[in-house]
């Protein structure tokens, strides 16, 4: 059979590119009608007869004809270089660019201050809402499989802000309720393997028992030579104090300034023949490999999902870090992620798009999304929109009204609006806003997000995983790092597969970066290397390596996948501060400081406004940029423009 055949390269499964929001390539029985209905003459697409965004499968994520305005504002094109801007006539109380969680946020904290009646437009440059908060759908036979495209779990909900845990209370989210709809036994009786790849590691190899087995038993199997394992084994299981000499701080100190991997050679003195097997642990966590994370970081955070543990920390005494995260489960996960927490946002400022009024409901209903961006309503969703400007009307210390440039459809138009959140990737707005100051322009631009890849397989059924023992898969040297069975969560109508017979969705992540170089260029490399990948590099990739990882437990890639969606986050994660190659800023000094101060009648949201990747940040800071839009109007800040001026 040839490779072709044998992978299932020319299997019909749900797949499809787009670009600009239109259909190219179709591929399968599977495809929503919202395919054939996306015209791409009407001027709005989300009113078509089955305009249905989750269940679009094939490249995701940063889709195309998300970014093609974006990247000409980057590449020196001017905003209205294709002409005038159509004016639309409309007039906001509040315009939000994004309608990611803290886009959605904004718009919520917003009414409460000024009522139902205000009139709010949030602008977003992809096909659905959300932002990262994705919400990704499968069929197989007559089942419909729910995932996240991006946006995965509550984490550690006791320490979130009182303003992000009231907004979840307010939306109808009791995360006590995670403990009964999260099957914590499931996945307790199987475990993690790990997949030694022939490229990497002289074969390709599955081994189950990562974590459980003893680590001489667990490496015994693996093709690493003798001295490596022996090294391994040691650094797992010897409880030494690396750093003698040094009290606490002073180890937290050094363990800050040193990757994990320079620790574990230098300090702990493993063979660097050792250190492919740890190099994407961080990868997930951090976006980067161990190379350019600061150990001190490894020790702290751990790792959510249990797949792997850092050794080297055991001996040195260290107690709980003052940081260190509550001992809560990595359980409070929506079938679709924190989808479901974007979902209930726009439940609630825009009624009648979905249906339902509990955390249990909003698992299966459906969005209405001709509903969103409807005249009569006070707040407006505007998809497929891409903000390419926004200035005050006159001098940003006295104006009154802002106006807001998009492209929607290849068309430039303007809205106005007394007040502007850009809640948006903070690393545009210095495109979008060149009246900024220099200084905020500087700096939001070093907010450089992080590029990673949540990919969904869906696969008709789990039995292969069962025959191995095993829910989930670490991978360093492989295109995908890590592969995992859906997370174990049933909740209102929506049933996990919990019998390997049944169908289930694959996670598979993928972090592009380059090993080597400062975090951020790594992540601008990564960013490249993934823009320039299409689809079918990802699809073969993915058959070849679940056929390596799966085949002889019975896995045939040709047979058993049904659908692929690649959610491709080129501008994923928030910039967050390595203290590898980043300065020790003082508060007012950190570029995520200056970058959100408010100007004129613009505040700035994000989660890249805290430098912080977390659900909790971005409507923490969605919460700030409303509070300063009272400030502003209260007089308090009398305007940021001026302020800053000064
Ligand atoms: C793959 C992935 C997994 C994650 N998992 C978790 C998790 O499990 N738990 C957690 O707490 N956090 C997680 N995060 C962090 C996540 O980013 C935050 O939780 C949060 O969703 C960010 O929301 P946001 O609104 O600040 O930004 P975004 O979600 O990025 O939303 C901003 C929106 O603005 C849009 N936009 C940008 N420029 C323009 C423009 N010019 N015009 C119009 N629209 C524009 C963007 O396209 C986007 O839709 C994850 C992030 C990623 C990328």
């Amino acid at each position: 059979m040839s490779d072709e055949k044998y992978l299932g390269m020319d299997r019909h499964i749900s797949r499809r590119d787009f670009l600009n929001g239109v259909a190219v390539t179709i591929g399968s029985s599977l495809l929503p009608a919202a395919a054939q209905a996306f015209d791409e003459s009407t001027q709005a697409p989300e009113k078509a007869p089955g305009y249905y965004p989750p269940a679009l499968t094939g490249m995701r994520g940063n889709h195309d004809g998300t970014f093609t305005y974006a990247h000409r504002l980057r590449d020196g094109e001017s905003w209205n270089e294709s002409g005038k801007p159509d004016a639309t006539g409309e007039t906001y109380d509040l315009v939000v660019v994004g309608a990611g969680i803290s886009g959605l946020a904004a718009a919520y904290f917003y009414r409460k201050i000024a009522g139902d009646k205000a009139r709010i437009l949030i602008l977003d440059n992809h096909d659905d809402f959300g932002g990262h908060a994705k919400r990704n759908e499968f069929r197989v036979g007559n089942r419909t499989l729910i995932s996240h495209g991006g946006t995965m779990s509550i984490e550690h909900p006791a320490e979130y802000s009182k303003e992000a845990r009231g907004l979840l209370v307010e939306l109808g989210i009791d995360v006590q309720r995670f403990y009964k709809a999260y099957d914590r036994k499931l996945y307790s009786r199987i475990g993690t393997a790990m997949f030694y790849d022939r490229a990497t590691f002289g074969d390709d190899r599955i081994v189950p028992g990562m974590g459980k087995t003893p680590w001489p038993e667990f490496l015994a199997n693996s093709p690493l030579p003798e001295n490596v394992r022996r090294d391994i084994v040691r650094v797992y299981t010897e409880k030494k104090n690396y750093l003698p000499g040094l009290n606490r701080e002073q180890k937290i100190e050094r363990l800050s300034k040193i990757s994990y991997a320079d620790f574990l050679t230098q300090i702990c003195k493993l063979s660097p023949q050792a250190l492919p097997f740890f190099q994407s642990y961080t990868n997930d966590l951090f976006t980067v490999g161990i190379d350019a994370v600061p150990a001190y970081y490894c020790y702290v955070e751990g790792d959510d999902y249990g797949a792997v543990s850092y050794p080297g920390f055991d001996g040195l005494d260290l107690g709980t870090p003052e940081d260190a995260r509550q001992s809560e489960p990595y359980i409070f996960h929506f079938p679709d992620g924190n989808a479901s927490i974007a979902r209930m946002l726009v439940r609630a400022l825009v009624p009648g798009s979905i249906p339902g009024h509990t955390m249990d409901d909003i698992v299966t209903a459906s969005t209405d999304y001709s509903r969103l961006d409807a005249s009569g309503s006070a707040v407006r969703i505007r998809l497929n929109s891409t903000v390419v400007h926004v200035a005050h009307i006159g001098p940003p210390q006295t104006a009154k009204e802002v106006e807001v440039a998009y492209e929607r459809g290849g068309k430039l138009q303007t809205v106005r609006a007394k007040n502007c959140v850009l809640a948006c990737y903070n690393t545009m707005i210095p495109y979008l806003c060149p009246e900024l100051p220099e200084k905020q322009r500087t700096a939001l631009s070093y907010l450089v997000k992080a590029p990673l890849v949540y990919t969904h397989v869906a696969i008709s059924n789990w039995t292969s995983f069962h025959k191995l023992g095993i829910h989930q898969i670490v991978s360093p040297g492989s295109y995908h790092t890590l592969t995992m069975l859906d997370f174990p969560v049933s909740l209102g109508d929506y049933h996990f597969s919990s019998n390997p017979e049944e169908p289930i969705v694959l996670w598979m992540l993928r972090t592009p970066c380059q090993a080597g170089l400062p975090a951020r260029d790594q992540n601008r490399a990564g960013r490249f290397e993934l823009m320039a990948t299409p689809f079918e590099t990802f699809e073969r990739k993915i058959r070849e390596q679940l056929a390596s990882m799966l085949g002889t437990a019975g896995f045939d890639p040709a047979r058993d996948i049904h659908g692929i969606t690649v959610n491709r986050w080129a501008h994923g994660y928030a910039f967050t501060p390595n203290p590898l190659f980043d300065p020790d800023w003082k508060e007012e000094e950190k570029p995520w400081v200056i970058g959100r101060k408010p100007f004129g009648r613009i505040t700035i949201a994000n989660s890249d406004a805290a430098a912080n990747a977390e659900t909790d940040a971005a409507i923490d800071q969605a919460y700030r940029a409303v509070h300063e839009i009272r400030e502003i109007a209260r007089g308090v800040i009398l305007n940021g423009a001026a302020v800053q001026a000064a």
